[in-house]
């Protein structure tokens, strides 16, 4: 310990510095601010999707969709996903569980 100390006053006689721990350059602050977080990064909108096997075709959930994506088909309700927009009011009007939200 003392030989450090010892060195510091050789190296800098007199002027208190260059072993002063204050005056040790601190690292300096990052200047780089975190990325801002993109709100729709690796997120993507939801999808209705009916299984085909559980529709029982009763066609409520035709007119209760907002966006007119459902429509009958000659077995099931089809979902035309361009059209969707994943409000999931069609999964609560659904009463056989056909739909699901992926
Ligand atoms: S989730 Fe909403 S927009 Fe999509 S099919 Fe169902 S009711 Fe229509
Ligand atoms: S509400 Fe459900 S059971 Fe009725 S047509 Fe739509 S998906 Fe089929």
């Amino acid at each position: 310990m003392g030989r450090g100390m010892d060195r510091c006053r050789r190296q800098a006689p007199g002027m208190g510095t260059g072993c002063d721990p204050d005056q040790v350059a601190a690292p300096a602050p990052s200047t780089a601010a975190s990325s801002p977080a993109k709100p729709d990064a690796g997120q993507r909108r939801s999808v209705a999707i009916i299984d085909d096997e559980a529709c029982m075709l009763c066609g409520l959930c035709e007119p209760a969709c907002p966006t007119k994506a459902i429509t009958m088909g000659a077995l099931a309700a089809q979902v035309t996903t361009g059209l969707c927009r994943g409000c999931g009011i069609c999964v609560q009007e659904c009463p056989a569980d056909a739909i699901k939200l992926i």
